[in-house]
């Protein structure tokens, strides 16, 4: 079950607890509800003793979705989880937009200086701002969540093989099958680097198996160099024998995989400059970084044997020391929306200006973007509406519900929710 944040009387993170026993401090009036996402309670009286077991944030960056998990590593027990979806093409498409109007400006008989170039630099460590904006996002919600829970670790994935451990692969024979975490990620990284399929023949969705390029039995290595995957008829017609001799009819197929053999394993090891300068800003947070491998993650997850999603990898992902309990855990949506543009003008489909934006954001205490819950009493429009507001300057404000847009409610039936952040919540 997810649980429910608690912070005490002076916002210090306790022991998230079960939902119900929130419900019931809620009713009792001995605590107040302090955030909506993250559900967060505050207490309102200070309690005498506030042990706290501490949580271990696991992360596991993705392109599109980010997964995080809070885990009891003592008991294995997952105490919440979080999807949060990231901009990245959104940001993209309005940088291209932009640089089309700039350039189409420039094109224009309106020049009035000369042109300039070459006078911007970059500064150190300069990331393309889609993916700068994917490390601010997990920024934000470690901290967020360092606020809410007694988190004491943090754990990423951060490569996708562990090299290290493939190296000097000290296993033979059926361990490569399955088994240890260095077979299992000998594996997969095989399959990468051989495109799932047979070396020599080419088959393809067919049970592959890690060959010897050059025999064991004449001195070939267990280094991951050397070996290749073929599909079990290959494997057997090839026997003993060296693979010059096997691929004797086919020179250009033997030139290609010795070739790809020799491929340098920092080539295929996908290194993501994103994930390193996430993993710098984590260090920054003061808490001990642990970092894992794809291939580690892979390995939790199948021993645990638990459906692939973002936040059950993200659980998964380093060193586990108890196995996870993941029942009953609904993973919170979030869906990064940014924060709106700066432009003062809106304009119209010819270009020409249409609607100003007002000056002032907000009005009677709200602002466009906060999600309320209007009680009307009065009126034509009598009845509850919850959803995200947008605020006019005569303090009659639209509120865009589940079931569509009602317009004209009075900020005083208005009762705030959740402020803008920059961040929608539920389904996608
Ligand atoms: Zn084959």
């Amino acid at each position: 079950m997810s649980k429910v944040f608690v912070i005490d009387t002076e916002k210090r993170p306790l022991n998230p607890i079960h939902p119900a026993q929130a419900r019931q401090l809620l009713r009792n009036k001995k605590a107040g509800v302090f955030r909506n996402f993250p559900f967060t309670i505050i207490l309102k009286e200070s309690l005498s003793d506030s042990s706290v077991s501490p949580l271990k944030l696991k992360l596991d960056p993705g392109a599109k979705t980010t997964g995080i998990a809070l885990v009891n590593d003592i008991t294995g027990e997952v105490v919440f989880a979080a999807e949060l979806k990231h901009r990245g093409f959104v940001i993209r498409d309005a940088l291209t937009s932009r640089r089309q109007l700039r350039r189409s400006r420039r094109n224009r008989k309106t020049r009035y200086r000369k042109p300039r170039f070459l006078n911007r630099t970059r500064p150190e460590g300069w990331l393309a701002p889609s993916l700068q904006s994917r490390i601010d996002n997990i920024k934000t919600w470690v901290k967020k969540l360092c606020r809410f829970a007694p988190i004491e670790a943090i754990s990423q994935e951060l490569v996708r093989f562990d090299m290290q451990l493939m190296r000097h692969p000290n296993i033979e024979g059926k361990e490569y099958q399955q088994g240890t975490l260095a077979g299992y990620e000998t594996r997969e990284f095989l399959l990468e680097k051989w495109n799932r399929q047979c070396a020599y023949c080419g088959a393809k969705d067919v049970p592959l198996q890690i060959e010897h390029i050059h025999p064991r039995a004449r001195g070939g290595s267990n280094s991951i160099t050397n070996l290749t995957l073929s599909c079990s008829k290959c494997n057997t017609k090839k026997g003993t024998k060296d693979i010059k001799d096997f691929l004797k009819k086919d020179p250009s197929r033997l030139e290609k995989i010795l070739k790809q053999a020799k491929r340098p394993l920092a080539d295929t090891a996908a290194v993501n400059t994103t994930r390193f300068a996430l993993l710098d800003v984590l260090k920054a947070t003061g808490l001990p970084v642990e970092t894992g491998s794809g291939g580690l993650t892979k390995f939790n997850r199948s021993q645990q044997n638990l459906a692939k999603s973002h936040w059950i990898d993200a659980a998964c992902v380093g060193k586990l020391t108890a196995s996870l309990n993941i029942k009953g855990i609904k993973p919170l949506l979030i869906t990064a929306s940014g924060h709106g543009s700066r432009q003062s003008c809106r304009t119209d489909k010819y270009g020409f200006p249409s609607r100003y934006v007002p000056r002032f954001k907000f009005v009677n205490g709200f602002q466009t973007g906060d999600i309320v819950k209007a009680v009307v009493t009065n009126g034509k429009k009598i009845g509850e509406y919850v959803g995200r507001i947008a605020v006019r300057t005569t303090g009659s404000f639209n509120i865009s519900t589940k079931n569509g847009l009602v317009q004209g409610i009075s900020h005083k039936y208005c009762k705030g929710i959740h402020r803008k952040d920059g961040y929608s919540y539920g389904a996608n």
